[in-house]
């Protein structure tokens, strides 16, 4: 296996023992970025001048005997969604082209404590809002197993840039299945961990109530090096739990005894593409064969799942999305232009009482508002904002916005019986493979059907994984999804790499 296409933990074993080096890895991946990013397009920012002095820095501690962090100079792609101190942040938006935040989140500093080298801002659905990462503002991210297709999304870039090897880690975040679904489209592994698990400091908000951020690599060991280096609690975020954070790794290779699955039948039913279908079944023996026990379960609200998903986020996104006016920062509108316009419409009024009614509604202010977002925001982004202030306004928020907050309490009801039962929930992660670019740009219905298996953990407020499990006939990558219960993390790794010591679906990787 060539050097970019080895998991992250296995380089660590080789930066820690002076085999290879911090630099020699950010030359390695710059290489292949140099090659390969032009046609997948997973960066939206790329520095390596930076890192590479980073790593340069990193490399002389080390050969110097001091002490060194956790991820000791791996190079780590960031989702452009989490605010990088100095390095442009524009949630794939227009309107936050020229924001560069004046501090870190607490994932990014976390991460440059450990001695990570940032490598680079990914590719994603305009403020994640997408399941393609067609929604960017800026171009498209491919998938490297079929370029003609999409990488899933909203975490496109975090999943391309891996399967492509232009990257080892790459950090995303999860508000309905963005960690996991391109996982699963990219043939990686992904977690979402228990909301609370990660500090959302720092990370623009989607959701805020379902938005996590979570680690993406090639083996559930990577995603576990990566997640006891972000995890834990942060006074800066009053949802993070204030919970000891397990050493994930070191207890990764314990087998799991008695493991107990539970399948749900909803997850089997009409829209399930029928080789994902055969692919998971085969994933279930495999863990029989490993000695895992398999219950059928019905949860009986997940069907109301999506219909929830799509009511909760936009209505908090919508909320969200207010601070973005063009007044305290981000793009704003060409004001000449506007005042310019907004006095001809003036002049074109006949009556003086209409000139003083249109002062009255459109003053330059609201002029600037409506205008700056008009142009700043995509229509993903806008039709979201519409449904959300529909569903949030005085006439509907009981019938739409509070019922959907029930029936995401039955929702979470259903999961917790089933971990009555069983350790995990396990079924597909997506209903399709991969599709084409454009297949679903105008259908956002069809585009939402793709988060079926996805928005009931995140409306939940669980962990889950998503785990390769093997290919299409047309060599499209596969994911077996595990869920568990709050903050079991520790016990659903071990799981996941249980099945990964005995598979190699996580060891394929496309040609490009
Ligand atoms: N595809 C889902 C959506 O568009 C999930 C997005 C996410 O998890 N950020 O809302």
């Amino acid at each position: 296996m060539s050097l970019t296409d080895r998991p992250a933990t296995d380089l660590l074993r080789d930066l820690s023992a002076r085999k290879i080096s911090s630099v020699e890895l950010v030359k390695a991946y710059a290489e292949r970025i140099r090659r390969f990013d032009g046609q997948i397009k997973a960066f939206l920012h790329l520095d390596i001048d930076a890192a590479l002095a980073k790593a340069r820095e990193i490399d002389a501690r080390r050969a110097a005997g001091q002490p060194m962090g956790k991820l000791g100079g791996l190079p780590v792609a960031i989702k452009d969604v989490l605010c990088t101190q100095g390095i442009r942040t524009t949630c794939a938006s227009k309107i936050l082209e020229n924001f560069v935040p004046p501090y870190d989140a607490t994932v990014v500093r976390k991460l440059k404590e450990a001695d990570a080298v940032i490598i680079g801002k990914t590719n994603m659905d305009e403020f994640a809002m997408g399941g393609s990462t067609e929604n960017s503002a800026y171009f498209k991210t491919t998938n490297p197993w079929d370029t003609s297709r999409v990488p899933g999304g909203s975490s496109g870039g975090a999943a391309a840039c891996l399967a492509a090897g232009m990257a080892p880690l790459s950090i995303g975040t999860d508000t309905g299945g963005s960690i996991r679904q391109p996982a699963a489209f990219c043939g990686v592994t992904g977690l979402k961990p228990t909301y609370g698990r990660v500090s959302r400091y720092g990370l623009v908000a989607f959701a805020s109530s379902l938005d996590q951020i979570g680690p993406l690599g090639h083996t559930a060991e990577d995603c576990a090096l990566l997640l006891e280096t972000i995890a834990g609690h942060d006074p800066r975020d009053s949802t993070s739990a204030d919970l000891p954070v397990p050493q994930y790794t070191a207890s990764l290779s314990q087998p799991l005894q008695g493991l107990k699955l539970g399948l749900v039948r909803e997850h089997f039913g009409p829209g399930l593409d029928s080789e994902i279908e055969a692919a998971v079944r085969e994933a279930v023996k495999d863990y029989q064969s490993l000695g895992a026990t398999v219950k059928e379960l019905s949860m009986p609200h997940s069907k109301y799942g999506i219909a929830t998903y799509y009511i909760i986020a936009p209505s908090e996104a919508s909320s969200n999305l207010a601070r973005y006016d063009g007044v305290h920062y981000g793009y704003r509108t060409d004001e000449k232009a506007m005042l310019d316009e907004l006095a001809a419409k003036q002049k074109q009024l006949e009556s003086a009482q209409d000139a003083k009614k249109l002062a009255q509604l459109d003053t330059p202010l609201i002029r600037l508002y409506r205008k700056t977002r008009a142009e700043g925001f995509g229509p993903e982004v806008k039709r979201r904002i519409m449904l959300g202030t529909y569903t949030l306004s005085a006439g509907y928020y009981d019938a739409y916005y509070l019922k959907a907050l029930k029936v995401r309490r039955l929702i979470r009801q259903d999961y917790d019986k089933a971990f009555e039962e069983v350790d995990f929930v396990v079924g597909p992660t997506t209903p399709s493979p991969a599709f084409k670019l454009g297949e679903k740009t105008d259908d956002p219905l069809a585009m939402y059907l793709e988060d079926l298996y996805t928005v009931t953990l995140n409306l939940a407020g669980l962990g889950g994984i998503s785990v390769p499990c093997g290919f299409t006939k047309s060599g499209l990558p596969i994911g077996l999804q595990l869920q568990c219960r709050p903050f079991d993390e520790e016990r659903l790794l071990q799981a996941a790499a249980m099945y990964q010591r005995a598979t190699d679906w996580h060891t394929k990787r496309p040609s490009l």
